[in-house]
């Protein structure tokens, strides 16, 4: 990463990961993948994935993303052009405002054309709220104020450790710099129109001391103008997620127990629900497979994850999972369809 003389960084793509890079254009649907696309959990809010890079690698990542991931094979890019049409299509069919929800397996600030995306999804008249989830590494003053003139209304910013030593340990790299994380958030809180909110992940053992601090700096600096101020998330032991040594995750109830702790001692509202941001189950996009089915599938290119190839069929991606060897492009399958889950479709080889 380079910082560049008007204080946006530019990256190199390869120095963030050691896996294969693939494009997304208009050739790919844009609906059943968990690593990008759109995402459509049956409510008012759509998840869009424009990139599936980190420059990080949390030693908690739910989804081993980042330089050091040991799971992944191929990292994606999606032409924003094509997100944003995709993105307008989904939103048109649920009949009603959609929030745009910018995250990623990954960070959506890697994508290079970010700004852009924020532009392009503002400008079409079924987007609702617009947000976007990231831990910072590279935020700059001059990319919040872009984002902020492009129409981003919050920034869901993680921030784990005020601490710089933890926040390093904790992120899984030794450049990552919370000291200007909290410039940023700073200037977000004090000067930009869009909301901040401050999501720290709690993974217990590590960083107990940090969150009420964390809660302080949140009401000190003001962020929660429109939202809450606060989303304190937490670590739960992913199957490809990694996991620090020595920590159990806690239990639900202990969770809530200690949010409804801090909610009395701060004054703060801690314990969230989906209404708090205005999400409401909305039409979902029907279901392109039955779990269980036999499918005949077109493999497009390689696959997320180790073992993987992605593969297209009826307009929609499926992961086909359980293969070896380079993805035969272009060559025709039959997979049983193991799971549907949110439309995201996992298809076994026959
Ligand atoms: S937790 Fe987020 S920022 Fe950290 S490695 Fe995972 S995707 Fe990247």
């Amino acid at each position: 990463m380079k910082k560049k003389r008007n204080g946006t960084f530019s990256i190199r793509l390869s120095n963030l990961s050691r896996h294969n890079f693939f494009y997304i254009d208009h050739k790919f649907p844009l609906l059943g993948h968990i690593a990008f696309g759109i995402i459509d959990r049956g409510t008012n809010l759509l998840q869009v994935r424009p990139t599936s890079l980190c420059p990080l690698s949390c030693i908690f990542c739910s989804v081993d993303a980042g330089p050091l991931s040991k799971t992944r094979a191929t990292e994606y890019i999606v032409d924003i052009e094509h997100l944003t049409k995709w993105f307008s299509q989904v939103a048109e069919y649920k009949g009603e405002k959609v929030q745009a929800h910018i995250d990623a397996a990954g960070d959506p600030l890697t994508h290079p054309k970010i700004v852009e995306l924020v532009k392009k999804l503002r400008k079409i008249k079924f987007t609702g709220t617009i947000s976007m989830e990231t831990h910072g590494a590279l935020l700059t003053i001059d990319m919040v104020n872009d984002l902020d003139d492009a129409g981003l209304d919050r920034l869901n910013l993680s921030i784990d450790a005020l601490d710089p030593s933890l926040a390093r340990r904790l992120a899984g790299a030794d450049y990552y710099n919370i000291e200007r994380v909290i410039k940023v958030a700073r200037y977000v809180a004090s000067s930009l129109k869009m909301d901040l909110l401050i999501a720290p992940v709690w993974v217990p053992g590590l960083n107990d001391e940090e969150i009420p601090r964390i809660i302080e700096f949140a009401l000190e600096i003001g962020a929660g103008k429109r939202w809450p101020p606060l989303g304190i998330q937490k670590y739960e032991a992913h199957k490809y997620g990694r996991k620090p040594k020595g920590v159990k995750p806690i239990k639900w109830f202990e969770f809530y127990r200690r949010l409804e702790m801090w909610e009395q001692e701060y004054g703060v509202k801690l314990v969230l629900k989906p209404e708090d941001f205005g999400i409401k189950k909305a039409k979902r996009v029907p279901f392109s497979f039955r779990r269980g089915e036999t499918a005949r599938v077109k493999v497009v290119g390689p696959g997320w994850l180790r073992n993987e190839w992605l593969a297209v069929a009826r307009n929609r991606l499926v992961s086909v999972v359980g293969v070896e060897g380079s993805p035969p492009v272009g060559r025709g399958m039959r997979v049983e369809i193991i799971s549907v889950k949110d439309g995201i479709y996992l298809g076994a080889p026959l």
